[in-house]
């Protein structure tokens, strides 16, 4: 290892900021008492507007995937006929939750590394109209795809009015814009590892109308992830079960830092992260995996070319202090995952591609020193407007 801390370039769980990471230090405090209050209050106030809701939110200690569980058995009854849309490996779980718990899951099993088209969903939910819910992914980390789920939420809202949709949105909350009101979401879940800033261990959870109502009903079995207890121990300052409280502080410190920076910052931060990943990539010859069109803002899958040794390649980005995330389920092996979500800033962005380009240039692989790093610089200063791409095309 060249570098005292690597640059942890994986989805997640993501790099802290030295306040974050001082924040998960500190003295425990009473998580019945006022501070604790006013904490929880700042962070379900702070978080909301991320969601795009007004409805309230819960935070549940647990890892994202507890509140993808969550989300499912709130709202539904053993039986329910559900719609899972996959579009990878987290998809898929989202479905295998629903079933395990006896809903009657139909799934839409799409080409891993592109997205679910809003035609297809049209199509299913019009075939069936007995479904009680759709399971969508917004942000596929196993693919680096990117879902449209505005417009397939349009597409449920128009076709099967009545039917609730889940969006799993643990590793795109915070890092782009989402609008669940607007788009007529009725659950997201999200994780404190990822946009977030913080070290895994809590889950936000936002709820619509809709949704709190349908929890009066539905039937699967639930006692710690019941969000109605949640929410009514939130009202009153506290959590149901003793919380992660370390995270606690880090999710406060993180929306603190958040506030400071903006928004509208914060996503043009990613979006340039994620051009200059892509350009830089592509520059260093790797096949990018996902369907350009839908691309992910805070992660990006490439293909491993035949003639590299990944495990040895890997092994040499690791000693060079990068850490990149392989691929998971049917692509092991067959892809690697740059993650750009979180306290991630361009320029370790472009350390990561140098640091690729010098173990490809070390591996013999055929590069111009340089050019994937000027690639990189170019894409984020596009990204932010601050040359045009004919400009930038000029100068190169
Ligand atoms: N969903 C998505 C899209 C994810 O990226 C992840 C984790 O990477 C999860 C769910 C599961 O989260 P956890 O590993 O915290 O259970």
């Amino acid at each position: 290892m060249d570098r005292f801390e690597p640059n942890l370039r994986i989805p997640g769980p993501t790099a802290l900021p030295p306040s974050v990471r001082e924040a998960g230090s500190r003295q425990m405090i009473n998580h019945r008492g006022p501070e604790f209050a006013a904490m929880l209050a700042r962070i379900l106030d702070g978080i909301k507007p991320y969601f795009g809701t007004t409805s309230d939110v819960a935070m549940i200690t647990t890892a994202g995937t507890g509140g993808l569980e969550a989300a499912v058995v709130n709202v539904l009854s053993p039986g329910d006929r559900v719609l899972g849309v996959s579009i990878g490996s987290f998809g898929d779980r989202f479905a295998k939750i629903a079933r395990t718990y006896g809903a009657d899951v139909t799934k839409i099993e799409v080409e891993w590394g592109q997205a679910a088209d809003p035609a297809t969903l049209r199509a299913e939910l019009g075939r069936d109209p007995g479904y009680k819910a759709v399971l969508l992914t917004h942000n596929e980390t196993s693919t680096g795809v990117m879902n449209p789920i505005r417009d397939l939420a349009a597409v449920v809202r128009e076709v099967a009015p009545d039917a609730l949709i889940l969006v799993d949105s643990v590793s795109g909350l915070g890092a782009v814009p989402f609008e669940m009101d607007t788009w007529g979401v009725d659950v997201v879940v999200t994780g404190s590892q990822k946009a977030w800033m913080s070290a895994p261990g809590l889950a936000m959870i936002a709820a619509s109308e809709r949704a709190w109502a349908a929890m009066e009903t539905a039937t699967m079995p639930r006692v710690y992830l019941d969000l109605r207890a949640h929410r009514e121990s939130h009202a009153a300052g506290q959590t149901p079960f003793t919380p992660a409280i370390a995270v606690v502080y880090q999710v406060d410190e993180g929306l603190r830092l958040m506030t400071a920076e903006g928004a509208d910052a914060i996503f043009a931060r990613h979006e340039a992260c994620a051009a200059a990943s892509r350009a830089g990539l592509e520059a260093l010859g790797f096949e990018l995996f996902a369907d350009p069109r839908h691309a992910s803002r805070t992660v990006t899958a490439a293909v491993v070319p035949d003639d590299l040794d990944w495990k040895s390649f890997n092994g040499e980005l690791k000693r060079r202090g990068l850490v990149l995330a392989g691929g998971q389920g049917k692509l092991t092996g067959k892809i690697f995952r740059l993650g750009h979500l979180g306290s991630v800033t361009i320029e370790e962005i472009i350390g990561a591609i140098r640091t690729l380009e010098i173990a490809s240039i070390a591996a013999g692989r055929s590069i111009r020193p340089g050019v994937a790093v000027a690639a990189a610089q170019v894409a984020a200063l596009e990204s932010y407007g601050i040359v045009t791409p004919t400009a930038a095309g000029a100068g190169a």
